[in-house]
């Protein structure tokens, strides 16, 4: 099965769709849970299914690094090494070198970095990077682009977004030689593997729309916008959102990379975006941060001591179904393991149930009535500030 994607339902900006991968379809706007290390840190593949994920996000630094494409590739690609039967997406690795690698420099030929782990000299280009997502196998590999730091000047931006685009083409070149089977020494695990393009340009309008405007030019099966939540104002990632996404073409998926909170999902999704991933629920799950439709739960606080009530009472997860607050909050205070699992499988929950309700409004054509709903019960006030 080859890589597709169509427009099942519109709403105003926002679209229901469905993608196809040769490992299976995704019902869009969809969140894919991180799985740095070929795993969501804290639960099982099985755990990860019956939450209801339906695609899986894994990096592409860390996997190079260790156990090493080469080795998975030799056990036949991620799937088959990791034991995920659904779809998979890698990022390209350049967000990792820029924010874990030391004594990382950047040059046209790409990004020259030494391991966080053992201080090992690499370089990783446009075509490493497509080299080895190519061996991982993933259903959907990402170009590598230049990550910008925020705030940058706008000559800058400019100059980072050109470098972008020049990466995006010799990374598209790449793609389509191993495609071609011209590349030797480099295995292949995925024929069916679709390639996304990113756009770039800090948050400066013109430029994304420029950018934008060129990447669909190069010409790829998906469309990703990166370098926002990166700490500008959330009312400016909006706006870069919504003059980026009319630059490109209505017939392929949108990917908004690195956000964000449930309420950046429901705006982005109302500007025009089809998939999301991100560290929050699983990280803040491990913190003890927990979303909730009534508000964010820290479960260390000591008001939770002697509380008998589920997490969220709302919630139909196995930790909802089965845990109190008291006792999740014992669990994290003593620093059980299953204090991390069990926070994770309720935030993942509440992230793929905020996106399945998405899909539903879209499709019965009351998106605008959710999004309503959905930032008055936020604006309510927060159980934990
Ligand atoms: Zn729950």
């Amino acid at each position: 099965m080859s890589f597709a994607f169509r427009v099942t339902h519109a709403n105003g900006r926002a679209r229901r769709g469905q993608l196809s991968t040769p490992h299976g379809d995704i019902e869009t706007p969809a969140f894919m849970p991180v799985g740095t290390q070929g795993a969501v840190k804290g639960i099982t593949h099985r755990d990860l299914e019956a939450v209801g994920a339906q695609v899986l996000l894994s990096n592409t630094y860390h996997l190079y690094l260790r156990p090493g494409d080469d080795l998975i590739a030799r056990r036949g690609g991620l799937h088959r090494f990791i034991g995920w039967t659904k779809p998979i997406l890698t990022d390209s690795g350049g967000y990792q070198v820029f924010s874990l690698a030391a004594r990382r420099t950047i040059d046209e030929e790409g990004a020259h970095f030494r391991s966080h782990l053992d201080g090992s000299a690499h370089t990783l280009t446009p075509e490493k990077a497509t080299d080895i997502q190519a061996q991982l196998g993933s259903d959907m590999a990402m170009v590598l682009d230049e990550c910008l730091a925020h705030p940058a000047e706008p000559a800058a931006a400019r100059a980072s977004m050109a470098r972008t685009l020049r990466w995006a083409c010799r990374a598209r070149d790449r793609f389509l030689a191993l495609r071609d089977g011209l590349v030797p020494g480099v295995a292949s695990t995925n024929p069916g593997q679709a390639q996304f393009g990113i756009v770039q340009g800090g948050v400066f309008p013109e430029l994304r729309e420029e950018s934008a405007r060129q990447t669909v030019d190069i010409g790829f099966e998906g469309y990703a916008i990166g370098g926002l939540s990166v700490g500008e104002p959330n009312e400016v990632m909006y706006d870069m959102v919504a003059r980026t996404t009319p630059c490109l073409p209505e017939d392929r998926p949108r990917y908004l990379m690195g956000a964000g909170t449930p309420e950046d999902l429901v705006e982005a999704v109302a500007r025009g975006v089809d998939m999301f991933d991100c560290v929050l629920p699983t990280r803040n799950a491990r913190n003890g941060q927990l979303f909730t439709s009534e508000g964010r739960i820290n479960i260390k606080n000591v008001r939770y001591a002697e509380d008998d009530r589920p997490l969220d009472p709302a919630c139909q997860c196995y930790t909802c179904r089965t845990c109190s607050r008291a006792y999740l909050r014992h669990l994290f205070a003593v620093g059980e393991i299953n204090a991390s699992t069990l926070n994770t499988l309720h935030n993942l929950t509440f992230y793929l149930d905020t996106l399945r309700r998405i899909r539903d409004a879209i499709a019965f054509g009351r998106f605008e009535s959710f999004r309503l709903a959905f930032r008055q019960s936020l604006s309510r006030q927060p159980l934990d500030s």
